[in-house]
């Protein structure tokens, strides 16, 4: 069936959302709210619910604090500065973060005296974020055979976020058939990192998110599905942008969506991927203790100097020995190595013996990821025979590897296939001529 479209323009202020377009049930009134498409051949199997909370976007004006730009120490800060008592400001972050509440506006946070609400309502702003799309596809079953079956049972939501400003930013939740159900965020509008096998990457750089509109991803999420799909239980950076040229606002995030008064993710259990920028990387692993993977992609710095521009200015033998270096002093801490294959270009045997030397001595894990094919894309997928026997050779030699599909429950590992480049993109760098009757 091909997909249709329906555009709905309706006042409403709950709205149930189940498997055919007769079950959408109007609950409450409510003016001009704007949902933009459904595709009717990919509507979820559950049923989901959501408010008009969610979905209406308040415009901000004058200068009201935005409370999820703040750590809780600021915010405690700053209800403190406006005359209330720190034990009041714990309150108020258990109704943004805690318990079940994610509060989205004032009418909700609950159990705040009057005068404290009222404050907030003069001078805060609590959304961030507002809902424009939402988009489930079930992938079915997938199958690798040969050596060893592996098979995933994987849906996939993406979230379609507006900005204040208008722009749009796309989120992912991804539900796991053992329970885990991970949210892959983004951190920056686009991309300015120009890998040349992501999507997100031909749109360009066009703005850092701020730690509130990262944070909301994660919170959102909880409140759309956790009904639904089960508990949240995993965050990964893997959305559009490098979390990691938004390292300030990544950071606070990270600590925020960790804060055991709060969303209370396990550090362990929130993973922030890098392309590789060192000096931030070092950062990183200094101050967060969330975990860390590195888009690796390459076992040249001749293929990486291409693919992964970024290469350029710190190379394998920078990024690596960095890792090494820093990775000494952290006591069971393994940082997750993703490596998207591309046929032709990154995943010879010989690759796979180059790798094996190159992440000797740092404790790793590594991904192997099947590249998911996109519009304008110049790459091929490797083959499942292939990626097997890469990843055979790998764990021969004692590596911990992974196959990892791009599509459903794995697709956000995939790194950059969010976004809408539009009509102007940034143009492809011109392939090395030894590649160039290889692709
Ligand atoms: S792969 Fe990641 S770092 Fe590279 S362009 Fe895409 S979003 Fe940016």
């Amino acid at each position: 069936m091909s997909a249709l479209v329906l555009r709905l323009s309706l006042p409403m202020a709950f709205l149930r959302w189940s498997s055919s377009i007769s079950s959408v049930a109007l609950v409450h009134a409510y003016p001009y709210l704007s949902l933009a498409r459904w595709r009717l051949d990919a509507v979820p199997r559950r049923t989901i619910t959501f408010s008009a909370c969610c979905l209406e976007f308040r415009n901000v004006t004058g200068s009201r604090a935005v409370l999820k730009d703040m750590s809780f120490t600021e915010l405690e800060q700053w209800v403190q500065s406006n005359g209330f008592r720190p034990t009041q400001a714990l309150m108020l972050w258990k109704c943004l973060y805690g318990c079940n509440s994610w509060a989205q506006c004032h009418d909700e946070l609950s159990g705040l005296n009057k005068d404290f609400k009222s404050m907030l309502t003069e001078k805060s702003n609590i959304k961030a974020l507002s809902v424009k799309d939402i988009l489930s596809a079930s992938d079915g079953t997938r199958k690798l055979e040969h050596a060893e079956q592996m098979s995933l049972q994987a849906e996939r939501l993406q979230i379609l976020f507006t900005l204040e400003d208008g722009l749009v930013i796309e989120t992912v939740v991804i539900p796991c058939s053992s329970g885990r159900t991970t949210v892959c965020v983004s951190s920056q509008v686009g991309c300015a990192m120009n890998c040349q096998f992501c999507y997100t990457g031909r749109m360009g750089f066009r703005r850092h998110l701020r730690t509130s509109e990262i944070v909301e991803q994660a919170v959102l999420s909880r409140r759309l599905f956790s009904r639904e799909i089960g508990s949240i239980t995993n965050v990964v950076f893997m959305g559009m942008g490098e979390p990691l040229q938004n390292i300030e606002n990544v950071m606070k995030a990270a600590a925020i969506m960790t804060d055991e008064q709060g969303l209370h993710f396990s550090p362990r259990k929130v993973t922030v991927s890098t392309s590789g920028l060192v000096p931030q990387l070092k950062r990183f692993l200094k101050e967060s203790s969330c975990a860390l993977a590195v888009s690796l992609n390459a076992t040249t710095d001749e293929v990486r100097n291409w693919i992964m521009p970024i290469n350029r200015k710190y190379n394998l033998n920078q990024l690596l020995g960095t890792l090494r270096e820093e990775l000494r002093s952290k006591r069971g801490y393994k940082v997750l190595f993703e490596y998207v294959m591309l046929e032709g270009v990154n995943d010879s045997m010989e690759d796979a013996r180059r790798l094996i030397r190159l992440v000797e001595g740092i404790p790793c894990k590594i991904n192997l990821i099947s590249f998911n094919p996109h519009c304008g894309s110049i790459f091929k997928t490797t083959n499942e025979d292939k990626m097997i026997e890469f990843r055979n050779i790998l764990a021969a030699s004692g590596c911990v590897v992974f196959l990892r599909q791009s599509r459903g429950d794995d697709q956000m590992a995939a790194c950059g296939q969010l976004g809408n480049p539009g009509e102007t993109q940034v143009p492809l760098l011109r392939t090395p001529l030894r590649f160039q009757t290889t692709l």
